[in-house]
């Protein structure tokens, strides 16, 4: 609630008007030292508080009013009439609208204490009007000896410049909106331009572009790096028996067990029709393999049930595993170049398997016996 308060420009305010309140209180103190206070005011220092945009009391040490100027006349429908004499707590439209209800109204409490009472919240709408709000000051004005011999009360209209600081506030909500808007919308192009629209997985572009600080890394560190390439086995006859849409079915079901097995720092690609690639850092060719079986082993259970609009359709995939480093596969492409010879390999045994051009889960089992 209170968070307009610590706008700069209200506080630029706050502190002009803490300026002048200072002066009004100066100028009284000296007036009040030649005068009780609790007769008239005199005439010239009346005109010159008539002259101030701010509202002015001047109360005496009961609290009663000695002195109202015009502009505290004109701040609430009911704050003209007699006002002289009166006690300020009588003034219902002022006391309801103190903000913060304390033990002791600021001026009481200003009588009490050598700093001035400062900035406190007025609220001054009457029913049926527009929204007014006002800050109260209040100092105890001192005779010569330090004793307090009264109040003074000023009142700050500060309605315009809340009214700014809403419009402000609400210009400033709108434009994090849009900003948001803006964001999200950079976020979708961001994945537009990135991904596949039918998988979700990386293009080729943006999978190279992931895929090249690997291969640095793999360089410098020489940590291992794998990668494998994946098609569906026989997947024309999918499109030719069942239509297209059930062979982008059948891609997307796929896309979706592969991404499900792959960890946070690993990249996948579509990177053709029905052929996936993905980078592992830290697997070697052995462990690419074991992976590559287990995800084979998955799709062949998995993919052909999670296709809702055929029964019972057989889904497979043949995979190829390379090592980054082992043969030519020094660049990106030559170890992509080698997993697919893994593929081409994988094909051509019978399918629905994993192949490396150095090794094959079938002959590591072998030599494990
Ligand atoms: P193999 O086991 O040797 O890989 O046989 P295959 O039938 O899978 O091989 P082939 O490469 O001849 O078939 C791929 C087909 O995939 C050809 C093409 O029409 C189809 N295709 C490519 N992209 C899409 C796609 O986005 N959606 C659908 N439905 N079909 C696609
Ligand atoms: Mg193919
Ligand atoms: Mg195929």
């Amino acid at each position: 609630m209170l968070g307009w308060l610590k706008n700069p420009t209200v506080q630029l305010v706050i502190s002009l008007s803490t300026a002048s309140f200072i002066a009004f209180y100066l100028y009284l103190r000296r007036v009040l030292q030649h005068l009780d206070p609790s007769k008239a005011i005199p005439e010239r220092v009346r005109i010159a508080f008539d002259t101030l945009t701010e509202g002015l009391l001047v109360l005496d040490i009961d609290g009663q009013i000695l002195m109202a100027n015009s502009a505290f006349r004109g701040f609430h429908p009911q704050a003209g009439g007699v006002l002289l004499g009166r006690s300020i707590t009588q003034l219902d439209w002022l006391i309801k609208g103190l903000k913060e209800v304390d033990a002791q109204y600021p001026w009481e409490r200003a009588l009490t204490t050598t700093e001035p009472i400062l900035g406190v919240q007025v609220d001054l709408t009457h029913e049926g009007g527009e929204s007014r709000r006002a800050l109260l000051n209040c100092a105890a004005v001192r005779d010569a000896a330090g004793n307090a011999r009264g109040c003074l009360v000023t009142l700050d209209d500060v309605t315009e410049l809340d009214m700014a600081n809403t419009r402000l506030r609400s210009a400033l909500a709108e434009l994090e909106l849009s900003r948001d808007k803006i964001q999200k919308q950079n976020e979708e192009l961001q994945l537009l331009a990135n991904c596949d629209p039918m998988t979700g997985c990386f293009n080729r572009r943006a999978f190279f572009s992931r895929a090249e600080p690997m291969l640095e890394h793999a360089k410098k560190t020489g940590e291992p790096l794998s990668c494998f390439m994946t098609d569906i086995d026989k997947f024309k006859s999918f499109n030719d028996t069942y239509g297209h849409a059930v062979g982008d079915l059948v891609i997307q079901q796929v896309a979706r067990i592969l991404k499900a097995a792959m960890r946070p720092e690993d990249v996948l690609c579509r990177f053709g029709g029905e052929e996936f690639c993905a980078f592992m850092p830290g697997m070697d060719e052995k462990a690419a393999a074991e992976l590559a079986d287990r995800i084979r082993d998955t799709l062949q259970r998995e993919a052909g049930p999670a296709v809702d609009a055929v029964p019972n359709l057989r889904i497979t995939s043949s995979f190829g595993v390379a090592q980054f480093g082992k043969g030519n596969a020094n660049t990106a492409l030559l170890l992509i170049e080698r997993a697919d010879q893994g593929l081409y390999a994988a094909k051509e045994a019978g399918r629905n398997q994993v192949q490396c051009i150095d090794w094959h889960p079938e002959k590591a089992a072998a030599a494990a016996h």
